[in-house]
């Protein structure tokens, strides 16, 4: 007998049909004699509805009581799939993160999990239930209701898969698996049968949304086999393993994009030790996450100092410098937010050259200009004009991984 845990996201409860056919294949998997512990997202377009009514009834909405708002969707989905199960005939119990005791930090919007208490679901596995447990939820020391960023409901189904010890974490979403780049943007792009950890968290960060960063920090750390599947269909899905010798022979994995970036830049900074210090000190202590920076010097001892954010974070960051404008002391502050990331990933780039030069070549003769680039040993981002984004990631795609025809 085996423990799996099974996540759907929104669209796959999207509406009652969905949520009977997520009971059905709920009710199929433990016909076979496993034990089933299933994690729920919102329904489709219910996470943003809510944000959309926040701002409705204020213009700056707390951070505290967005949460309270935001966890409904789950407890909404979590129970539809549970009535869905007992009228099966399964015996189904649902849970909010507080009722199992998911134990987070007190970051609303973006809390961290800190523990989980098995034992309630140990419990009603023991008793023969499925349990059903609100993903992307949890609660903090004060019994606050927190919420762990969006797409956090993977994160809650592998953290759950990782302190049950369960054979498997299923992440079922409206996509075959992980593909060599989102299908919605370059429709010949592969499924992939496997990924290695390194590979997924890179993807993730720079853009893929199919898994939630931290489900996959989790699922490295503990060693969780991850299997990305479509709640629409059979068919096998991707598996997020282990990196081995094969997959080193493969020099772009896949291509991600990311539109939610802003760029501002610092002009005329005055060029001494311990000035960007003063920068991205305050910054980071606001929970903001720097990500490409570039320093251009001048002859005259000044310097303009370009760095992007997620686009969520923007507003904050440019208060924070403004803020501090006296001690930074710089000539004007300039911003961006038509600016998009595009990445290639792959672990092969560890033992190859030029890759980057090829990537830029493949670019430039496009037309398209590259206005910051970072690396990391099995990445290459590059920032462009948020127009150019599309167009640079079925290039790049087309290029290292292949066209529509080859
Ligand atoms: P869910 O609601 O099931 O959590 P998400 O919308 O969060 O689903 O994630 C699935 C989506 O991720 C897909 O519909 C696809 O457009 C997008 N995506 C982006 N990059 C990739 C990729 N490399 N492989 C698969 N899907 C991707
Ligand atoms: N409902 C949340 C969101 O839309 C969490 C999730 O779907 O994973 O971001
Ligand atoms: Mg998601």
């Amino acid at each position: 007998m085996a423990l799996i845990v099974q996540k759907y996201g929104g669209t796959s409860v999207g509406n009652p049909e969905r949520i009977r056919e997520v009971a059905r294949r709920v009710s199929e998997t433990r016909a076979k004699g496993n034990q089933v512990v299933v994690v729920v997202s919102a329904m489709a377009g219910e996470t943003n509805r809510l944000l959309a009514l926040a701002k409705e009834v204020s213009k700056t909405p707390s951070d505290r009581e967005s949460d309270v708002l935001v966890a409904s969707g789950e407890q909404v989905s979590s129970a539809l799939l549970a009535l869905a199960l007992q009228d099966a005939g399964v015996p189904a119990t649902s849970f909010l993160g507080h009722q199992v005791r998911i134990a987070t930090d007190s970051a609303f919007g973006r809390a961290r999990i800190r523990s989980i208490d098995r034992h309630r679901l140990e419990e009603a596995l023991a008793g023969g239930s499925v349990a059903v447990v609100a993903g992307f939820q949890g609660v903090d020391a004060n019994d606050n209701i927190t919420t762990l960023g969006r797409g956090g409901s993977d994160t809650t189904g592998v953290a759950l898969a990782a302190a049950l010890k369960a054979d498997v974490c299923e992440i079922f979403t409206d996509v075959d698996g992980v593909y060599t780049a989102d299908p919605r943007i370059v429709p010949h792009a592969r499924k992939l049968d496997r990924i290695s950890y390194d590979e997924m968290l890179e993807l993730a960060s720079l853009g893929a949304k199919v898994l939630q960063i931290r489900s996959v920090e989790f699922a490295k750390r503990y060693k969780v086999p991850v299997a990305v599947r479509s709640s629409f269909n059979d068919a096998l899905g991707t598996i997020v393993v282990e990196e081995d010798q094969r997959m080193e022979d493969v020099l772009v994995s896949g291509v991600a994009h990311d539109r939610d970036q802003a760029k501002i830049t610092l002009r005329r900074v005055e060029d001494r030790p311990g000035l960007a210090a003063r920068v991205f000190g305050p910054i980071a202590e606001a929970g903001i996450v720097v990500d490409m920076i570039i320093q251009n010097a001048a002859d005259d001892g000044s310097t303009d100092l370009t760095f992007t954010v997620p686009r969520v974070d923007y507003e904050k960051a440019v208060a924070i410098v403004k803020s501090r404008e006296g001690e930074i002391g710089f000539k004007a502050l300039t911003t961006d937010t038509d600016v998009a990331k595009v990445s290639i990933v792959g672990l092969g780039m560890k033992s190859h050259a030029g890759v980057a030069a090829r990537m830029f070549d493949i670019l430039s003769r496009e037309g398209i200009n590259i206005q910051m680039i970072s690396t990391s040993e099995i990445k290459i981002s590059v920032a462009v004009q948020a127009k150019y984004a599309e167009l640079a990631v079925r290039s790049l795609h087309d290029a290292f991984i292949g066209g529509p025809t080859s």
